[in-house]
């Protein structure tokens, strides 16, 4: 069979082109990929193995590196699942997974706004960002193999899976294109091999035909790969007399040996004491395939009836696909006896604990476990509720001891441990301890219990108010009379929150109320006087006519029209009934494809505000003044605009405006 030509999918090609001009400088960490690919493949063969011995090669299970000096090439072998043809061009190089388009946008994004703001400190620092962070980046979205173009003229895959007769060869030199054939292999497996670039110290290109650089490069990235890393080395004898003394001037003999060239230790099963953080920092990385360091580490055994050991890490950074539910992302493995079985978290932690990494080794699960055992089984069970314990505990002691760091975890990853709230998990009030967020007090964000500290003593809950962003809620009409008064209002912006502020949540057995439902009642907060009372009486009976037309002209979008003790500056809000599902969360279950019926609102009238008092006027003149149908539809998109929300017709409210403008300029 001939070869076949082929292009690479268009991010692909983008993708390739970014990491052959990349100005990323530590190129070492191809190897680094290619190893864990190869790593992945051994594990996985093995997982198939137990249920189909004979998948199980004869040899151990390794990788092998292998150099060619004169011809300046690299070789990585791996015996592990390799690749069938459709997996090959499935895999590499066509059909850009979603971390590869990721990727791609990010960088791009991120070259833009390099470029566009070019103030005065000129091209060096965009340059430096550029790079720096398509470090960040190619670590966060995994794009491995595309890696070996940053040190190679041209890559060739030759691979065979396991199980299958054929063999293919892939091959690249970066430029778009690719070809595949049938290639030739004796045993299932990998090879990569790379014809390497010159090497280029000053463009961060080591000489990576040298064994003594690979040699460094897998102890400091590497070390912990469960399978041998092995390698030809070249090592010189001296001679030895009869005695075992060196025979003087003779020539050394050469001899070559293959060398494994990780300890594979398993770092978890050391005491913490033992374990340097540079360690720890470069497992995590190995595991996660983070580039950055943890934020936390957590090393914990549980002993007693089931025996387990946990590594665990909290990352800096929240993945890209962290809310991406059909992508399971890696870093969380299970052992058995020291003996890897998977790499999956669902299992092993509560879902609202996903970004959490690490290793689980159990001393007494079946090597043999499938996943629906997995989640049943009480073992399991017992290490997933102490594993949960020991990451919120790690959390909370992060809370006490270091609150900028706090303050990072909870923007990463706060949203995420929300969801933990929605549902009814038992550490439901363990997390309330945590949950951080705006609000009227100041900029910056305080906890629940701060909240509750500054109640007021006749205060009825925790008032809130939920938006589409921050800015949105800040400038929110609803909060109007609340900053008046003085009473503090929790701001919450992320979709989940909705969720579980419905729900039947306490905190400290204070219920959460919503500023934007219900109708607002300040008594209990401050007894009002008789002259406001009588106030409020003779307002009822004044703007009686007017509710009652505007009532008629919104009715089709209204449930209701009514006078308001929440607003002091603008004229309308829009609110809900106090068991009302929120307009935000009804567009969220709409996303979601569920059938929500379209729950109209109230419209809330400020009494106090000179537009709605010069209304009363032109009501009290002329009830069937066609001009009130105007400004009612005004009012009510000015009401939807504050609160950060959509005309459901852009169109025809301008139209109002303009109407409403014109009439203005004849008067005056
Ligand atoms: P990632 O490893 O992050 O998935 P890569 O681009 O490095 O991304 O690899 C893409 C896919 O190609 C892998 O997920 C795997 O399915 C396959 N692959 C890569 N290297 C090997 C290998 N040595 N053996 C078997 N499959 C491999």
């Amino acid at each position: 069979m001939t070869a076949e030509k082929r292009t690479f999918d268009t991010e692909v090609q983008e993708l390739l082109n970014l990491m052959v001009y990349s100005l990323y400088s530590n190129k070492d960490i191809f190897l680094r990929e290619l190893i864990s690919n190869s790593s992945d493949a051994l594990d996985r063969l093995r997982l198939e193995a137990l249920t189909n011995t004979e998948l199980m090669p004869k040899e151990e299970l390794h990788i092998r590196l292998e150099v060619d000096k004169d011809k300046r090439t690299l070789a990585v072998h791996d015996n592990g699942i390799g690749m069938s043809r459709e997996e090959l061009i499935r895999d590499i190089g066509t059909i850009a997974r979603s971390g590869t388009q990721h990727f791609v946008a990010a960088a791009k994004a991120n070259a833009s706004t390099g470029e566009g703001e070019g103030e005065g400190e000129g091209k060096g620092k965009g340059k430096g960002d550029g790079g720096k962070l398509s470090e960040d980046l190619i670590g966060q979205f995994g794009v491995g193999f595309y890696s070996t173009f940053m040190v190679s003229k041209k890559v060739t895959i030759i691979t065979r899976r396991a199980g299958e007769e054929t063999a293919s060869k892939w091959e690249s030199s970066g430029d778009g294109t690719y070809t595949i054939e049938e290639g030739s292999r004796s045993q299932p497996g990998t090879t990569v091999l790379l014809e390497l670039k010159e090497a280029d110290e000053e463009d961060g290109l080591k000489d990576y035909a040298a064994p003594w650089v690979l040699k460094d490069i897998v102890k400091k990235h590497s070390d912990f790969v469960s399978h041998p890393i092995r390698m030809l080395v070249e090592r010189q004898e001296p001679v030895l007399d009869d005695k075992g003394v060196p025979v003087k001037d003779a020539i050394p003999r050469l001899i070559k040996e293959e060398q494994t060239l990780n300890s594979m230790k398993a770092i978890w099963t050391r005491p913490r004491s033992e374990v340097t953080e540079d360690e720890y920092k470069e497992f995590y990385r190995h595991i996660s395939r983070d580039w950055g360091d943890p934020l936390e580490t957590i090393s914990a055994s549980l002993e007693g009836a089931f025996n387990a050991r946990l590594l665990l890490f909290i990352p800096e950074k929240a993945p890209f696909d962290l809310y991406t539910r059909d992508q399971v992302s890696r870093g969380l493995q299970l052992y058995v006896k020291r003996v890897f079985i998977k790499d999956d978290w669902e299992a092993l932690l509560p879902e609202w604990l996903r970004f959490v990494k690490g290793v689980i080794d159990s001393e007494d699960l079946s090597l043999n476990v499938s996943r629906e055992i997995l989640q049943q089984d009480r073992q399991v069970k017992a290490i997933r509720k102490f594993a949960t314990k020991k990451i919120l505990d790690a959390i909370l002691k992060i809370k006490d001891d270091r609150p900028e760091d706090m303050k990072k975890l909870w923007k990463e990853f706060g949203a995420v441990l929300k969801e933990g709230l929605a549902g009814f998990d038992d550490s439901k009030d363990r997390i309330l301890d945590l949950v951080m967020c705006r609000s009227t007090h100041g900029d910056e964000p305080t906890y629940l219990s701060g909240y509750v500290e500054r109640m007021k003593e006749e205060q009825k809950g925790i008032y809130y108010l939920t938006g589409p962003s921050l800015e949105a809620i800040q400038s929110s009409p609803h909060l109007e009379a609340f900053k008046a008064k003085g009473i503090e209002v929790l701001f919450f912006s992320d979709p989940i929150d909705e969720f579980w502020l419905q729900g039947f949540t306490q905190f400290k057995e204070k219920s959460f109320i919503s500023v934007g439902k219900g109708e607002v009642d300040f008594d209990a907060e401050a007894d009002k006087t008789e002259a406001e009372k009588k106030k409020t009486e003779i307002e009822k009976e004044q703007f009686k006519d007017l509710l009652q037309c505007l009532r008629a002209h919104l009715q089709d979008e209204l449930k209701e029209v009514r006078l308001s003790a929440r607003l002091t500056d603008s004229p309308v809000c829009l609110v809900g009934d106090t068991h009302d599902m929120s307009k935000q969360m009804e567009e969220m279950m709409r996303r979601m494809g569920r059938e929500v019926p379209k729950t109209k609102r109230i419209l809330e009238v400020n009494p106090d505000h000179p537009f709605i008092e010069k209304l009363r006027g032109v009501c009290e003149a002329d009830k069937k003044s066609t001009d009130l149908k105007t400004y009612a539809k005004l009012l009510y998109g000015q009401a939807i605009l504050a609160e950060g929300g959509e005309l459901p017709d852009p169109n025809a409210y301008s139209r109002i405006i303009m109407e409403v403008a014109n009439k203005a300029v004849e008067v005056s």
